[in-house]
């Protein structure tokens, strides 16, 4: 059946009745009325996010399963929610349809939506739906809530701090390689890369626990690729950073499909994008001991790539111990 069958209205109601069984808690309002009504505990702040997904820019649509879709297009958000320290509360969706696009197709994003906002207790509390001529948007707002001396930060790294991520980078890009091309690899590490890339787990318990330890002085998610994001908390923070070849956790699976593809590993840990890990800064006196207890609730270490330093830019230092100056060639919009 196609949307244009039924009209928005039954299909409003139809999203609601995938998104309902999260019902809210009393005195709040989600679809249904012309506003939501949210709140948050006292003493704690509101974090909003937004992220726009559109076919042809970020996803092509008949290459990715639309439950997956509606997965990455909040995951992506929950992402920025877990840079912040906040935990996701509440959601906001906007569709812009295509008409002809199926109705099925419309409740398979949200029954992704909803697979992963249950999984932390967010709730999808309305929207809009819209008909357009043009391509397919997904335009998703997060609010979270955070305790706001818990908050992390772009703009708190020292020089001295010591520059880590929550796990390997470049599986995302490996995944996108796989997607588009014909490549031969490993049967793990194809599903690691294609998890990754299409069902990427917002590090939103990583950053509740690392928030409490109080070590952490900058955090952000990284979603363009490490080069690129790497300047934003430089800049922001007034540091710049020393980073070493030798450490840079490149994932395994990134490893296999970049030599497969006669790509060099490190490109794609370095600018792939869309890796979803965190990128923190941590203050040295404490990160043997949070990074041995991370390994103990998580399963993997903390990644340490390399630390801050006073001067600007992003210097490499390479295999062969000689310091080169880096900037991001990750992806621009304009
Ligand atoms: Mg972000």
């Amino acid at each position: 059946m196609k949307i244009k069958e039924i009209g928005e209205k039954q299909l409003i109601k139809k999203i609601a009745e995938i998104v309902a069984p999260a019902a809210l808690p009393a005195g709040f309002l989600g679809i249904g009325d012309d506003a939501a009504v949210n709140s948050v505990a006292q003493g704690n702040v509101l974090v909003t996010t937004k992220d726009m997904l559109v076919e042809g820019i970020h996803f092509i649509r008949n290459m990715a399963a639309p439950a997956d879709l509606g997965y990455k297009s909040l995951a992506v958000n929950f992402s920025d929610i877990a840079a912040m320290a906040a935990k996701p509360r509440y959601i906001f969706v906007a569709l812009a349809l295509p008409k002809d696009i199926d109705l099925e197709y419309v409740l398979e994003l949200y029954r992704g939506m909803v697979q992963l906002a249950d999984r932390y207790g967010a709730v999808i509390c309305g929207g809009d739906t819209v008909g357009t001529p043009g391509p397919l948007v997904i335009s998703v707002t997060v609010q979270g809530e955070a305790n706001q001396d818990e908050l992390f930060l772009r703009s708190g790294a020292s020089p001295g701090d010591l520059l880590c991520t929550t796990g390997p980078l470049g599986a995302s890009a490996a995944g996108l390689f796989l997607l588009t091309e014909n490549i031969c690899c490993d049967e793990e590490m194809r599903r690691q890369a294609l998890q990754a890339h299409v069902r990427p787990v917002p590090r939103l318990d990583e950053a509740a626990f690392l928030s409490a330890s109080g070590l952490v002085t900058a955090a952000m998610d990284l979603s363009d690729g490490l080069l690129k994001d790497v300047t934003e908390i430089c800049e922001q923070s007034a540091c710049g950073v020393l980073l070493r070849e030798n450490q840079i956790p490149v994932h395994p699976a990134a490893v296999c499909i970049a030599q497969e593809k006669g790509e060099n590993p490190l490109d794609l840990a370095l600018s792939g994008g869309e890796d979803y890990e965190l990128l923190l800064t941590i203050k040295p006196e404490g990160f043997q001991c949070l990074s041995d207890d991370y390994l103990t609730r998580f399963g993997q270490p903390l990644c340490l790539l390399g630390e801050m330093t006073a001067s600007g830019g992003i210097v490499m230092v390479n295999m062969d111990g000689k310091r080169e100056s880096l900037s991001f060639k990750g992806f621009r919009h304009f």
